[in-house]
């Protein structure tokens, strides 16, 4: 299975601005953004004015990188979302939140979507009781998530959990932390997901 091997801070580096894929580190002051945030490289504290076209791809590679997506899995997820009625841009964010890895990592099964990934694929996941090690697969509303048992014994995914747990769960999920156990309740909302991404740039750029 293909995958990303690019040094994680150097991805946000490139982005400026958190995409929070390494775990605990990203929320104390080790963050690679907290001590350099400039593009990495030679050239990297030049400052570039980039075009409409560049602007709609760093916006792109940015959410993809969010959701550790190679370019194939992610213009899928794309023209799938285009397909729907609605917002096609909403609808993408959608399918993207609807990720097992991602529902998983949300929940705190994983410090990171990485980590939840590599959770799904070892087994350590359930759906509705079933095991699923799909990361792409699309959970539903009311699906309920839940750690595997021979998993549940592990210390990174209780440490992992409790530390989500603090920081607070989405509104569109409910979680029980003893119990590694929670409830996809609905799809969220896009008044409910970061401002931070703009995602009709994305559909602008894949438009033309
Ligand atoms: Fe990005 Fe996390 Fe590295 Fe900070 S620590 S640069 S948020 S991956």
């Amino acid at each position: 299975m293909a995958r990303n091997i690019d040094a994680k801070c150097r991805q946000c580096r490139r982005e400026g601005e958190k995409l929070f894929l390494k775990g605990e580190k990203c929320f104390t002051d080790k963050c690679a953004i907290e001590r350099r945030n400039y593009p990495p490289g030679q050239h990297g504290q030049k400052n570039v004015r980039l075009s409409g076209y560049g602007v709609q791809l760093r916006e792109k590679q940015k959410v993809r990188r969010i959701y550790g997506l190679l370019e194939r899995q992610f213009r899928r997820t794309y023209w799938g979302a285009d397909q729907k009625k609605g917002i096609t841009g909403e609808n993408l964010l959608q399918a993207l939140e609807s990720r097992l890895d991602t529902v998983a990592y949300r929940m705190g099964f994983g410090a990171s979507r990485t980590e939840a990934r590599q959770i799904v694929r070892h087994n350590g996941i359930l759906v509705n009781g079933k095991r699923v090690n799909m990361p792409s697969y699309q959970v539903r509303p009311s699906d309920v998530i839940e750690v595997a048992q021979q998993a549940k014994a592990q210390l990174r995914i209780k440490g992992a959990a409790e530390a989500a747990e603090s920081r607070g769960f989405p509104e569109w999920l409910e979680v029980d932390v003893k119990s590694l156990k929670g409830t996809f309740k609905a799809r969220p909302q896009r008044s409910e997901l970061p401002s931070t991404v703009n995602e009709s740039l994305v559909v602008e750029l894949y438009s033309k």
